[in-house]
């Protein structure tokens, strides 16, 4: 049935019924003495195996029977409060200090008692504080302080906090262990918790405790967790002074790390350490004689702005699931009803049919996009209104599909493909680019003048490579911001002109330096405004974050 690929339920349901052990236990369970509770134990112990697989498949739903066989074997504490009290006397007890109250142990390991995460001061309760009007009325808090402000929210936490610390280190008979760490190094500082110098009785700033003697001091900055272990092994091993002057240390690090490798802690291995890894290859995306370079109007601006954010984007840096890619499309798609003639009534009911496709998380929020949405579908209709004097729509959707011819021998010829929200002819018949944008801000007027979309746009119906219009005089581009309406326009508009001759070949270099941008192997990382809210920032050597740790 393994084989078959049947469910972990299935499977074990079928081997416990062709083992015939029901019958045989459930009889000398009833006979009971010591082989009755002996068959108790045993039945307890398979339905305590069901109720294990029945857990894994509700986590794994298609976890198949090799998977659960192995968990079941690395299973060394007990995971549910059902067959905690189950366990050897021996064992570790793994709990959170809520349900270690009542409980005693000889020895209790209160791990990792840092500031910040005990106490937890962070404010518990619902964003509208109904706790806290639930507290007002019972009584419990002063309804005038709660009122002017005055009333602390952290001191009743604190002291809840602190309740529950000596909770958890009475639990210990005999022996106590409260671990925490000072550390300035690794990504954030860690400081240890106000509990533990007042559990010590001694201030904050007082010395240490002295150490049994005996012990050796520990080496100074030292966090006590594996990555940081395995990195100072790998900093003995690599550095190039110590394997000089104390080959016996370097030889000792390389020993502990493959004794870690062994173990299968992460990073210990050389296979893993990505610095020292050579490139995967030199060779360009593309050689000139491959042919046109696909490109998409679309992304001439960051290949402009920074090749090698394109890069990293393009390839897998960017999940592109985020609301305002959602919402964007579906305004797109909207639109394009909005040009079928379909009724306003009729629109808004399509947006809310397709509104409840889409997770936004709360319902809240939800509701505000979706009349966000709504809003901008009328602004699109009142610019539209407004714009038919001078405008005729030519299409909606409309094909970019063309090449534009290399102009010298290394320069490559170009294959624009991609989409225009609208095309509109102006009163002369030349083609107008109409963008649709949803984005809150509206970008200045001069930047729209530059706008490398836009001018591709203008480049393409130049050459003809807009579907359904012959090559030709271009007659400008707009972006329409439909989430700014306007007074006189109805959307907030941005214009770039009519080009000359000179400024549409100086657009056309543009483009060609943006298709050879995508050529490789090397892509610039060029430092800009928008590197703030880069996706792909920690991979981009330009900054600290996205240095590779080989780097100096
Ligand atoms: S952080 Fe800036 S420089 Fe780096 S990839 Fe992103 S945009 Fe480019």
């Amino acid at each position: 049935m393994a084989r078959e690929g049947r469910g972990v339920e299935d499977v074990l349901w079928a081997a416990w019924q062709a083992s015939g052990l029901e019958r045989r236990w459930a009889a000398a369970s009833a006979w009971g003495g010591s082989a009755g509770a002996q068959a108790d134990r045993d039945l307890d112990a398979v339905v305590a195996l069901f109720d294990a697989a029945a857990a894994y498949v509700d986590r794994l739903p298609r976890a198949q029977l090799g998977g659960f066989l192995d968990y079941i074997a690395q299973q060394q504490i007990p995971t549910s409060s059902s067959n905690r009290s189950t366990a050897p006397a021996d064992a570790v007890t793994l709990l959170s200090a809520h349900s270690a109250a009542g409980r005693e142990w000889e020895l209790v390991a209160v791990a990792g008692v840092q500031e910040g995460l005990w106490p937890g001061l962070r404010a518990r309760g619902s964003l509208l504080g109904t706790d806290t009007l639930v507290d007002l009325v019972s009584g419990k808090v002063d309804a005038a302080a709660a009122l002017d402000g005055r009333l602390s929210k952290a001191a009743p936490l604190l002291a809840e906090e602190r309740k529950l610390f000596l909770v958890a280190c009475s639990r210990a008979r005999s022996t106590l262990l409260v671990t925490a760490v000072d550390s300035s190094t690794g990504d954030t500082d860690l400081v240890r918790s106000r509990f533990v110098d007042e559990l010590r009785g001694v201030d904050g700033d007082a010395d240490p405790v002295p150490l049994p003697e005996g012990s050796e001091p520990p080496t100074p900055h030292r966090v006590l967790a594996l990555p940081m272990l395995v990195a100072e092994l790998r900093g003995v091993v690599c550095d190039p002074v110590v394997a000089e002057h104390d080959p016996d240390k370097r030889a000792r690090a390389a020993r502990h790390l493959a004794t870690l490798a062994e173990a299968g802690v992460r990073g210990a291995h050389p296979d893993e350490w990505f610095g020292i890894a050579g490139l995967s290859t030199s060779e360009p995306l593309w050689h000139l004689g491959d042919g046109p370079v696909p490109l998409s109007p679309s992304t001439v601006e960051q290949l402009t702005t920074c090749p090698l954010r394109w890069m990293l984007e393009r390839h897998g840096g960017n999940d592109g699931t985020n609301t305002h890619a959602v919402t964007g499309t579906l305004v797109h798609t909207l639109v394009q009803a909005v040009a079928g003639r379909i009724p306003p009534d009729q629109l808004r009911r399509a947006l809310e049919t397709a509104w409840d496709a889409v997770d936004l998380g709360s319902q809240w929020f939800s509701r505000h996009e979706l009349d966000r949405t709504g809003a901008m579908l009328d602004t699109f209709e009142n610019w539209l209104q407004g714009t038919r004097g001078e405008l005729t729509e030519a299409g909606v959707e409309v094909q970019v599909d063309g090449i534009l011819a290399a102009r010298s021998e290394d320069e490559p010829a170009v294959a624009l493909r991609g989409r225009i929200d609208r095309l509109e002819h102006d009163p002369d018949g030349r083609p107008v680019v109409i963008d649709v944008k949803t984005a809150k801000t509206v970008m200045s007027k001069e930047d729209a003048r530059n706008h490398h979309q836009l001018a591709t746009y203008q480049v393409a119906a130049a050459a003809g490579a807009i579907e359904g219009e012959p090559a030709g005089e271009p007659g400008g581009a707009r972006l329409v911001f439909v989430a700014k309406p306007h007074n006189k326009d109805g959307a907030t508009q941005r214009i770039q002109e009519v080009p000359t001759p000179e400024k549409l070949e100086e657009w056309r270099d543009t483009v060609h330096r943006a298709a050879s941008a995508t050529q490789g192997p090397v892509f610039e990382a060029r430092v800009n405004d928008g590197c703030r809210h880069c996706p792909v920032k920690s991979s981009c050597p330009a900054h600290e974050t996205g240095r590779q740790v080989t780097e100096q």
